[in-house]
Formats: structure tokens, C-alpha cells, sequence
């Protein structure tokens, strides 16, 4: 298993309860088993489809996603839902949860509207540091999501980094960093010993 254990008492540190699996299908059984009959809310995110999470709470939840039904009705009512998921586009080994976001319905829901928000993260999204962390959400995920959309900006054309784009399809237009749960929302970051996501 990835060697968890800074990552896990800075987060702890930090206030985050944390869980860490070996497998997806794992941590998949844990969420089913924790959110039951409930509403969920998803985020966008690579993870959560590979982890088939809308279908498996789907059974027992009322669950919506933007990803899967009416977009603007699924955004909103995921909005107002009981339990919020997503996942990380970094994750500072020194307990920072860091996302970048295009339409907001995900950075909002990492800071108000929830009873209880989990961030689902695979061991690809670490970085040692704040800094390290910051420029991977930058320059890895936030291009290989403007290619997976299909944009016309330069990362997504070149494939390489951030141009720190102008382009009217650029993707990035904020960002959000956890440092502590917000107050009143409980936080709990699932971490996979896997290659989940960007
Ligand atoms: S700012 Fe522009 S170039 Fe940089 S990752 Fe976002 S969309 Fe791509």
C-alpha cells in the first residue's frame, strides 16, 4: 500500500476523518455502507464514475448527478442534498484539499450546503506540498479535464500544461482549498491505494 501515513495525520491534524482502502471497490463498499437512505449530491468527477458510485448509491439513496441526468436540475438539487461527494484535483501531503472549477457547483458544495461532504481520492492526486499540489491541479488535471470536454485551449490542444488561458472555453475560473472542514460539515477524506481520476 502507498505509504499514507503523513498525508493521513496531517489531514487528521487538520480535522478531516480519514479512511484509506487498497482498492476502489473497497472504498466503494464503505461509502454504500455509510450513506444509506439519504440524499447525494456528485460532484463531477472521473473517480466517482470509475468507482461506479452513481449507480451503487443509486440503489439506496436518492442520488443525483449532473453527469447522468438533466444537468441543471441535478446540479441544483445536488446543491441541497444531505451527503456531498467529490474528489481532489490535488491533495497537499500536508493537508490541504485543493480544486479548480469551471461551473462552481462542486467548489461550492465543498463549503456550505451539506450535512456531510467526502472527498474520494486515488494516491495520483498527492503532492508533498501546498505548492506541489497547487501546480498538479494546474497543470495535470485541469488540462486532461479541458481534453476530456473537448475545449479549445491551448492545454487541451498541446496536452502538456497551463497556458493560463484566455480562451472563452477556459475551464479554470476558480478555485477552492480546504484547509479545515468547513464549520457545521462533517469532512471525511476516502483515500484509494489506486489510480483513480486526473
Ligand atoms: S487556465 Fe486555460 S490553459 Fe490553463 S488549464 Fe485551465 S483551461 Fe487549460
Amino acid at each position: 500500500m502507498a505509504d499514507f501515513t503523513t498525508v493521513c495525520k496531517a489531514l487528521e491534524g487538520h480535522g478531516f476523518t480519514v479512511k484509506a482502502f487498497s482498492t476502489k471497490e473497497e472504498a466503494a463498499a464503505y461509502l454504500n455502507q455509510q450513506i444509506d437512505g439519504v440524499s447525494v449530491g456528485l460532484g463531477g468527477s472521473v473517480t466517482l464514475d470509475a468507482m461506479g458510485l452513481f449507480e451503487s448509491l443509486g440503489q439506496h439513496n436518492t442520488v443525483y448527478w449532473h453527469w447522468k441526468q438533466d444537468a441543471a436540475s441535478a446540479r441544483a438539487s445536488a446543491a441541497n442534498a444531505d451527503v456531498y461527494l467529490s474528489s481532489v484535483n490535488g491533495l497537499a501531503e500536508t493537508g490541504e484539499l485543493i480544486n479548480i472549477d469551471g461551473t462552481g457547483n462542486r467548489v461550492a458544495s465543498m463549503l456550505y450546503g451539506h450535512k456531510k461532504v467526502y472527498f474520494v481520492v486515488g494516491r495520483n492526486k498527492l503532492a508533498p506540498t501546498y505548492d506541489e499540489a497547487l501546480w498538479r491541479a494546474r497543470n495535470i488535471a485541469a488540462p486532461k479535464n479541458a481534453q476530456r470536454l473537448m475545449q479549445k485551449t491551448p492545454c487541451a490542444i498541446q496536452g502538456d500544461r497551463c497556458y493560463d488561458c484566455k480562451s472563452p472555453d477556459r475551464i479554470c475560473r476558480g478555485l477552492a482549498v480546504l484547509w479545515e472542514p468547513m464549520m457545521g460539515i462533517e469532512t471525511e477524506v476516502v483515500l484509494v491505494d489506486e489510480d483513480l481520476g486526473y
